[in-house]
């Protein structure tokens, strides 16, 4: 007699192997056979024709408070997502003594973008050491959560407020070498830091970790080193992603340990950059084998504006004083040549870098005003501009003046081109996620990175076999962050399954929900085609609507013992 039976589905057991259809049954929270099974069970799911793959388990959340208000972690549990790993990006809530949280709430606050007013109501500072908010993360969990130590904590723990302001002594980092191995003992997956030149506190001082010398930071991983446990997560930015991958890749030399690193997307404005740091990646993945992987994004960033609302432009000078200017002088500024030429030598000519994508053929016209203009939606501007004999940016000036500046235009910022999409996403030395769930909850939702990759990558552009895209989701993550039970369906693992319809699984559009501490508003996300979940062999999900059970547990890296 099993405690739960799903019956009918195919298997996508998460190794890579071909699907074929079986049964899965589970007990005491483990999967004990798959095949046909004829024996009982005290509860049935009918999965009829439907996937049955491992949970998917999300590598980059900042859940790090939100889990302890919604320890479902909705809406990561939507998406067939059954684990997330919070601390991420340098950032979490321990360890911290009571006198430094709030320069925790400091870096939270202003990195990830959520509200004071939330994290102040929200959490209920029940820990120091990473050992105790480990054990009150794990009082009441919906889904499992693995977390890394944040090196942000652990700074401001040993130096107060010094850490943002100087380099720490010897002596100081001994200490924080202390308290990384007590928190590796604890049963963290990792410790992540963060050196993105654009991470500030609320206060603007930068956040703890950026002030932290190569040699620091190399001390502190050569706990993890000692201990052979445990991820490394570094969190960069700006331009040299040459500097950062030498960077990671010379973590991952002196550690062993698997090093993650953000990341590699495409992006219109530098349309060939990607294949450089995927060439440099494998590089040091493949040829030195050093377990190095980069991050991905799934959900491709859409960017839709009209010229009274756009932000796209406000890195060219002349552009931000025409969008900060009155409608009125606005449109002259549009209809004067000599302006235009001024904007298209900073929109178009100029090569550096930049969020606008710089080209006309993948800007889309997404809705326009005039009846009489509706055969140019959906068609690019360079079409038809082409097709008119005109210049792109004439055209999209023109348009936008005749219709009092309320055509709507699109364009994919990042993961806009299907090729270079699909290159990253195959490619062994990447780690699709970088999820964010839990982060800037205000204004972007991007939870569903699995249904994203599911539906829009794999069913619809066809990159890769679904058993390959469900490995990428599954077992290949479990097998980075030391996760040993999960990421497969087979008999001993933890039942943690996602149940979804391939031809229909996707993303929907976020919306708009009051459900935070303060009574703040927050944008969530749901999904198509994700009926089912269970996570530790309990049904956290069924038809798409919570059950109310929460058999979530923190997840400690193999070989942990207590
Ligand atoms: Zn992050």
């Amino acid at each position: 007699m099993y405690d739960l039976l799903l019956k009918g589905g195919r298997i996508y057991d998460g190794s890579g192997m071909p699907s074929s259809y079986a049964d899965v049954g589970i007990s005491g929270g483990k999967i004990v056979e798959i095949g046909r099974l004829n024996g009982g069970a005290k509860r049935t799911l009918n999965v009829d024709g439907l996937a049955v793959a491992p949970g998917f388990i999300d590598p980059h959340t900042h859940l790090d408070a939100q889990l302890f208000w919604d320890p479902l972690g909705t809406s990561s549990c939507f998406h067939g997502v059954t684990s997330v790993v919070v601390g991420n990006c340098g950032l979490s809530l321990a360890p911290a003594k009571p006198e430094d949280r709030d320069a925790v709430i400091k870096s939270f606050v202003r990195v990830e973008a959520i509200s004071r007013r939330v994290l102040e109501e929200g959490i209920q500072w029940k820990w120091k050491s990473t050992a105790e908010y480990l054990d009150a993360l794990g009082t009441r969990l919906g889904i499992n959560a693995a977390a890394l130590i944040g090196h942000i904590a652990v700074r401001h723990n040993v130096m107060g407020e010094d850490a943002v302001e100087r380099q720490a002594t010897a002596e100081e980092i001994a200490k924080m070498k202390e308290l990384v191995r007590q928190g590796m003992e604890a049963g963290a997956v990792g410790f992540s830091t963060n050196q993105n030149p654009r991470h500030m506190r609320e206060d603007k001082k930068p956040v703890a970790s950026r002030l932290a010398a190569d040699e620091e930071l190399g001390s502190l991983l050569d706990v993890l080193a000692e201990m052979n446990s445990g991820v490394v997560q570094l969190s960069g930015g700006g331009a040299d992603a040459r500097g950062r991958i030498a960077y990671a890749a010379q973590m991952a030399r002196r550690t062993g340990r698997p090093v993650l690193w953000q990341s590699i997307n495409h992006s219109w404005s530098r349309p060939n950059h990607w294949e450089e740091m995927l060439a440099n990646t494998q590089r040091v993945f493949k040829e030195e084998g050093l377990p190095i992987y980069a991050m991905t994004q799934a959900k491709p960033f859409q960017n839709r504006y009209t010229l009274l609302d756009a932000q796209c432009f406000d890195e060219f000078p002349t552009w931000k004083s025409a969008m900060f200017s009155p409608v009125p002088l606005r449109k002259q500024m549009f209809a004067d040549s000599a302006m235009r030429k001024k904007l298209r030598a900073e929109a178009i000519e100029d090569q550096s870098p930049s969020v606008f994508p710089r080209r006309w053929d993948v800007i889309f016209v997404d809705h326009v005003k005039l009846p009489k203009n509706k055969i140019f939606e959906r068609k690019t501007v360079q079409e038809i501009a082409r097709a008119e004999g005109k210049d792109g940016l004439d055209w999209f000036l023109d348009i936008s003046l005749e219709e009092e500046l309320e055509t709507r235009f699109v364009h994919t910022n990042t993961q806009g081109d299907p090729n270079a999409v699909c290159e990253i996403l195959k490619h062994p030395a990447v780690m699709i996620g970088q999820s964010d769930a839990g982060a800037h909850m205000g204004y972007d939702a991007r939870f569903g990175y699995s249904t994203a990759f599911l539906g829009c990558w794999v069913r619809d552009h066809g990159i890769m076999s679904l058993e390959e895209a469900v490995n990428k989701l599954t077992f290949r993550v479990a097998s980075v962050f030391g996760l040993s039970d999960r990421g497969l369906l087979r008999a001993g693992f933890a039942a943690d399954i996602a149940v979804f319809d391939p031809a229909t699984v996707n993303t929907l559009e976020p919306e708009y929900v009051q459900d935070l501490p303060a009574k703040e508003t927050r944008m969530i996300q749901k999904a198509a085609g994700v009926p089912h979940t269970v996570v530790n062999g309990e049904v956290v999900i069924q038809d798409g609507a919570p059950t109310g059970a929460f058999p979530g547990k923190v997840l400690r890296p193999n070989g942990w013992r207590r």
